[in-house]
């Protein structure tokens, strides 16, 4: 049995056709089997949805009740069959609820892994290595170049810089599910006990996180507070609201964003970040490397991002390689950047 009997690479995602069903499909289909809530991958209006409890409720909250016609949970660890091929969620370390999809038929196992990183993240389940034949790896920070460091050097840094300018707001651009909630829990590790402010559109999911037992401290809405209370303050707020008017009610904002993307100097320019704060839940050029080779796959396949480079490294090492040319994912720190355009 080749791999491509198994999931065949369609533009609008992997699909499983002895299953009947797509990975992360990009356009509605029969039976979705989804990775992770982040909205390039789990899309609404799908006949059923295969995915952790966690991945369900996400949807649920960012779509309403009626995301899918149908939804199956799936825990960490648990096979189920369909039309013969089984699929098996690991998780995947990216945010919560994210998972590995391996799939199997035939002694044949192929891994799909959506987003993940392998770096410890305190909002959810770590990265678990799957051995298999084939690694579907996403490639975002897919370049030598992308090597994000350590995340609580640079919430040392955010916290340096309120020491050193306590009447001015902090305002930190992160992206509103998994970065977020990931950026409170890391200020926590580091010992800052005040209260964090939050953008309305971050509550929600925030909540959420904090349902699921992560302690994330006090976490108070930056509407209910004065401009004069949040000098000194931190404030989490979605990448696109940095240049809109809703920062002006701060006292003269310090603007962070934390994205893998900060390593660029030239993009920390361009969205005019003061503070940028190298913070990724996406693997890096080593982080991609290891885990391919670690997972013994004799064929990689690459989804999205910078496929060239990974494709190139993965057959200069001995291995099969392509990328898929998906149309439609994304990365999610960028997607919001843009999704704001020329707001006012
Ligand atoms: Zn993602
Ligand atoms: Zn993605």
């Amino acid at each position: 049995m080749r791999p491509e009997d198994v999931l065949l690479p369609t533009p609008a995602g992997v699909c499983c056709q002895l299953g009947g069903f797509h990975i992360d499909p990009t356009r509605p289909v029969d039976k979705a089997v989804i990775t992770h809530g982040h909205s390039d991958h789990a899309r609404a209006g799908h006949g059923a949805v295969l995915a952790t409890q966690e991945t369900l409720d996400l949807m649920r909250l960012r779509y309403g009740e009626g995301f899918a016609g149908a939804t199956q949970a799936a825990h960490y660890g648990e096979t189920v069959t369909l039309g013969g091929i089984t699929v098996t969620f690991r998780p995947a370390g990216h945010v919560l609820g994210s998972a590995q999809i391996a799939v199997e038929a035939n002694g044949l196992r192929i891994v799909a892994s959506g987003d993940y990183k392998n770096v410890a993240d305190p909002t959810c389940a770590p990265f678990e290595l799957v051995p298999c034949d084939v690694f579907i790896t996403e490639a975002t920070f897919g370049l030598p170049v992308f090597r994000h460091g350590d995340p609580d050097t640079e919430i040392a840094k955010l916290l340096r810089s309120i020491a050193l300018f306590p009447e001015r707001a902090h305002l930190v651009g992160a992206y509103s599910l998994g970065k977020a909630q990931r950026v409170i829990a890391l200020i926590r590790k580091a010992g800052y006990d005040k209260p964090i402010y939050l953008h309305g559109a971050m509550e929600k999911i925030t909540r959420y996180y904090e349902s699921h037992g992560i302690d994330l401290g006090r976490i108070d809405l930056a509407r209910g507070a004065n401009k004069a209370e949040l000098a000194g303050t931190i404030t989490l707020c979605p990448p696109s609201t940095l240049k809109e008017l809703w920062s002006r009610r701060f006292p003269d904002p310090v603007t962070c964003f934390a994205s893998g993307w900060m390593r660029v100097r030239a993009r920390a320019r361009q969205h005019l970040v003061e503070l940028p704060l190298v913070i990724s839940d996406h693997a890096d050029w080593d982080g991609l490397t290891t885990t391919i080779a670690a997972t013994g796959a004799s064929e990689i396949w690459v989804t999205h991002g910078q496929e060239d480079a990974l494709v190139h490294w993965s057959r200069s090492s001995g291995r099969q390689a392509r990328p898929l040319d998906i149309v439609g994912y994304g990365d999610e720190d960028e997607a919001e950047v843009t999704a704001s355009g020329e707001a006012p």
